[in-house]
């Protein structure tokens, strides 16, 4: 057995965490947990891994779930082309594997939305398969570990960490090894590491040297783009218009607020009016600004502004347009039932901050 195994097997048998999906740990539970925790942080994904797992306990629950319900589901962890992927992965599941995930690497890695990193996870957690299974934790780890002095995010770091973990799993034991490299990532080895209570460290090559802190080598950082955005709210005899955006864009199939892009020398009140113009058919005015609310994706910091609207002309009746040209759907719903639609997470907080969708009165 590789020196680390030993005191990493231990370590994690007195200190792993009590979460959910360690409870009763299938393929299916592992494989929800880890495409949520791509998104967000253990805390703040347990309750949506619960109800997940309550509304889809199985691939064949998820593979014949409804669009709009499993958006909602998934409201909140932002990414929807990851869910859509595990719906695709679970109908291949059910047709060529009887209804379980494969226990097999390749297979795995094989299906829509798994890479490397959750294809390994997948196999050694569930089917303890001897496969490596590499996240920013493990990263961190062996950098530090074994002291790699190159980005870890590039190669030849890169390639040197997945050889290593392959490595080092101790025949027999890969569900365990892994976890404990992740889990002492996640609660030893932080970005500040607290090596005095480390049980690697009498092995650990950085901390010998006295250079933890600087393991591992970051990369270049990716350039950010600055989105300036505008929707619109347009109320119109107690309804609100909403549409479904197509399902090839960004936030494909959620439901929306119509608006866009702020082009160059135009002011967010003239883009707002162009846009439902242009994707609704509708003439509209400004009534008054709703809210201004930024939200950050990895290289995109979105500025939204949202206004209220009104239909030029007041005419009788809620109109259906002609045509959309962004949209596969669209509904006029009371303001209230906005709760009930998946919306993309700026559109929500909008929903969620506007006193407009619990009292309609007060935007009439
Ligand atoms: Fe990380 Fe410190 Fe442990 Fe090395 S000794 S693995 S730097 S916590």
């Amino acid at each position: 057995m590789q020196p680390i195994a030993a005191p990493l097997l231990q370590w994690f048998q007195a200190n792993k965490r009590l979460l959910p999906f360690r409870q009763e740990p299938s393929a299916y539970h592992i494989w929800v947990s880890e495409i949520m925790l791509q998104q967000t942080r253990v805390a703040a994904a347990i309750p949506y891994y619960n109800r997940f797992i309550a509304a889809l306990p199985t691939p064949a629950d998820l593979a014949v779930c409804e669009p709009d319900a499993l958006r909602k589901l998934w409201q909140g962890l932002g990414y929807y082309n990851r869910v859509n992927n595990m719906q695709k992965a679970a109908r291949i599941v059910c047709e060529q594997y009887g209804g379980d995930l494969p226990a097999d690497y390749d297979a795995l890695r094989s299906l829509p939305g798994i890479g490397d990193y959750t294809a390994g996870a997948i196999a050694s957690t569930a089917y303890n398969e001897e496969v490596p299974c590499v996240d920013g934790n493990v990263e961190r780890v062996l950098s530090r570990v074994f002291d790699i002095d190159t980005p870890v995010k590039e190669e030849p770091a890169k390639s040197r960490i997945r050889e290593l973990a392959q490595a080092l799993i101790p025949k027999g034991e890969a569900r365990n090894f892994n976890q404990g490299l992740m889990e002492l990532g996640a609660l030893v080895c932080r970005k500040k590491p607290e090596c005095e209570r480390c049980p690697l460290a009498g092995l650990c090559e950085s901390r010998h040297l006295g250079i933890q802190n600087e393991r591992p080598v970051p990369g270049k950082k990716a350039a950010v783009t600055q989105i300036e955005v505008v929707c619109g709210v347009l109320l119109h005899e107690g309804k609100v218009f909403i549409q479904r955006r197509n399902e090839k864009d960004v936030w494909g199939g959620l439901w929306e607020f119509p608006g866009g892009c702020v082009e160059p020398g135009e002011t967010p009140e003239q883009a707002v009016a162009r846009e439902w113009m242009e994707e609704v058919g509708f003439k509209v005015a400004i009534v008054r600004p709703l809210d201004v609310i930024r939200h950050n994706y990895t290289t995109y910091r979105i500025t939204l502004r949202c206004y209220q609207l009104r239909l030029e002309g007041k005419p009788k009746g809620c109109p259906v347009p002609e045509e959309l040209a962004e949209a596969t759907a669209c509904q006029w719903i009371a303001p209230q039932d906005i709760e009930a639609f998946p919306l993309p997470a700026p559109h929500r907080k909008l929903a969620d901050n506007c006193s407009l969708f619990d009292n309609p009165a007060s935007g009439e």
